[in-house]
């Protein structure tokens, strides 16, 4: 339920919990300290089922906090259906298995948390990126976008994506995004859901 979510990350966590589903493969494009990549594997694995993660990000110690997190939280079993790249999220189609069927693919946009905050996200590899997850995402299948606007570039990025999702067209995405008005610095989760 929206509005019992506090922080803009729940918010994207509650919408993906409708629409993945046990055995899917999805992609986290922005693993940062493992957080979200942990949260998918939740939804795509258990005892019978056995979804796929492939998480990714440019920074080494954002890999090895995913690593230390997954680790310390999942079993041998679940931990192998973790993939994780060092790779920049524009080239994931290179990463994920020519014949899968990509549910979602999520982007938590910005720097890392505890970490070097000039290393961010830029406007233009965002692009490729989603234009790389647009290209391998199943038909009811979700794009989801959280996006900081309190850094530099923060706001110029969000015009990006916004551009972006005026180039989808009406027949087959459903494009939206969750404001808070009266918090004009929180994150923007944004969604790009593929009807068919
Ligand atoms: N999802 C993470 C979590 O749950 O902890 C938080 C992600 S953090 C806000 C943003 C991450 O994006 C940083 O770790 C940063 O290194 C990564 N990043 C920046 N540019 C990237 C790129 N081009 N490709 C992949 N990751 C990138």
């Amino acid at each position: 339920y929206v509005f019992g979510k506090k922080r803009a990350t729940d918010v994207a966590h509650m919408v993906w919990e409708h629409v993945v589903q046990k055995g899917d493969t999805v992609i986290d494009a922005t693993c940062g300290n493992g957080f979200d990549t942990l949260a998918m594997l939740n939804l795509v694995a258990d005892d019978s089922h056995d979804g796929h993660v492939y998480a990714l990000d440019i920074q080494k110690d954002a890999l090895d906090n995913t690593s230390l997190l997954l680790e310390k939280s999942l079993n041998s079993k679940e931990r192998q259906l973790v993939k994780l790249f060092n790779i920049c999220h524009s080239k994931m189609n290179g990463v994920v298995p020519r014949n899968a069927l990509v549910r979602l693919v999520a982007f938590n946009l910005g720097y890392l948390p505890g970490g070097d905050k000039e290393i961010i996200t830029r406007s233009e590899t965002t692009l490729l990126a989603l234009e790389a997850a647009k290209r391998i995402l199943m038909p009811e299948g979700l794009i989801s976008i959280l996006v900081y606007v309190g850094h530099p570039g923060g706001r110029e990025e969000l015009e990006a994506v916004e551009s972006f999702a005026a180039g989808l067209s009406v027949e087959n995405w459903i494009c939206c995004k969750v404001q808070m008005l009266n918090r004009p610095c929180a994150p923007i989760p944004i969604f790009f859901f593929r009807r068919r």
